[in-house]
């Protein structure tokens, strides 16, 4: 990464920017990538290597929107004033894709969270937590986005059946690339390469424990995010707004990994039981692992729950009995049910054809 030459190309600069930065060129300004974006202040991938930003009073003063200022994969117009100041920012250049996120409380204000994505790995993990309804939202997320979508089935060492699912999946995700891998295994990863193509961005999407992290540790050749049996709540604390939320391969290929992409799983959350055993899931939240199975594991709160026989074991036990069905519900839904499924999936396929293909071939 140090050797890494900021050149616009590897960076993923393209014609359609050019045509729009024309309007900055007289203002002695520069195009840079925003790389990171912590409140105010921002850190610029330029042809002077990575510089410190800020956005200029002009800038701030016209935006409209919080949509209107910089995010994380944006192209801006940057102007040097001194050599050891900051860089300041004039202008966003139009995002050719963009995931946005609409404010809680302020109004309902677009706030975007990463943009310029090319390709998005939405990645789902094929143990006890498999659900084509959700990756089916994820897929809404992506196909609005404008990138384009990759389904990747993780963790396929634990699923003795992974290619069946993997085959059901594809059945329904029509013309987008589904595949299923195990980055602890290494298993299904070397097709990935196909799409780590140098200048082209990349985000991940998908669930609090499906491997994220551990996926682009793997891409990257080394440690870059923490990897662990770390729950969301813990996960949010300082130490991770110290890391790069953009950074560049070794093939080349450029990865976005923000707080606030990986915040959008709160969108799922309606999904799993549907609220029917919240009191359950409550007391899950509490288990020293994410996916634990409540059976041999260290620090399980549902088993102590039942101990101290505050968890009904009957109750616990429907709570099972459903996670199951729901599971093997997962693709086996009814006729009319799957039928009205692949309706839509089929249309979604579609959009994301027409929308997006182009981008990273
Ligand atoms: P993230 O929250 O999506 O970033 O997920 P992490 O990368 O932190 O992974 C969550 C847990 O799943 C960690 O304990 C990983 O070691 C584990 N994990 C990741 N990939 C795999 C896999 O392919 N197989 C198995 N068995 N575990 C995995
Ligand atoms: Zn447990």
């Amino acid at each position: 990464m140090e050797e890494f030459v900021y050149d616009l190309e590897s960076l993923g600069w393209s014609q359609s920017f050019q045509t729009a930065f024309e309007r900055y060129s007289l203002d002695m300004c520069s195009p840079g990538r925003i790389a990171e974006n912590n409140g105010a202040s921002y850190q610029v991938y330029s042809q002077h290597g990575l510089v410190a930003g800020v956005i200029s009073g002009r800038l701030r003063h016209e935006a409209t929107s919080p949509a209107d200022l910089p995010a994380v994969g944006d192209w801006v117009a940057i102007a040097q004033r001194t050599v050891l100041g900051p860089a300041v920012i004039h202008g966003v250049l139009p995002r050719k894709s963009k995931f946005g996120r609409k404010s809680a409380g302020r109004g309902a204000e677009e706030q975007v969270i990463a943009a310029n994505v090319d390709i998005i790995f939405l990645v789902s993990s094929l143990n006890q937590e498999f659900n084509l309804r959700r990756l089916e939202r994820y897929l809404v997320l992506a196909i609005d986005s404008g990138a384009m979508p990759v389904i990747l089935l993780n963790k396929s060492d634990l699923c003795p059946d992974h290619a069946e699912l993997a085959r059901g999946v594809q059945d329904v995700a029509d013309g987008i690339p589904v595949h299923a891998i195990s980055v602890t295994d290494g298993a299904g990863l070397q097709p990935l390469d196909d799409y780590l193509i140098k200048g082209k961005t990349i985000a991940l999407l998908g669930s609090s424990g499906v491997g994220k992290s551990s996926l682009i540790n793997f891409l990257a050749g080394r440690e870059m995010q923490s990897v662990g049996p770390i729950r969301m709540d813990d996960d949010r604390g300082r130490h991770t707004t110290t890391r790069r939320q953009m950074f560049v391969l070794p093939s080349g290929a450029l990865v976005i990994d923000t707080p606030g992409l990986r915040e959008l799983q709160m969108l799922d959350s309606p999904v799993g039981m549907a609220g029917a055993f919240e009191d359950v899931e409550s007391i899950a939240a509490g288990c020293r692992f994410r996916d634990c199975r409540h059976q041999t594991e260290p620090d399980c709160a549902v088993r102590d729950a039942m101990e101290r026989e505050r968890l009904n074991p009957e109750r616990f036990l429907a709570y099972e009995k459903l996670g199951k069905e729901m599971r093997h519900a997962a693709l086996k839904t009814d006729k009319r049910a799957q039928a009205d499924q692949k309706k839509r999936w089929k249309k979604l396929c579609r959009q994301a054809s027409d929308k997006a293909r182009d981008r990273w071939r």
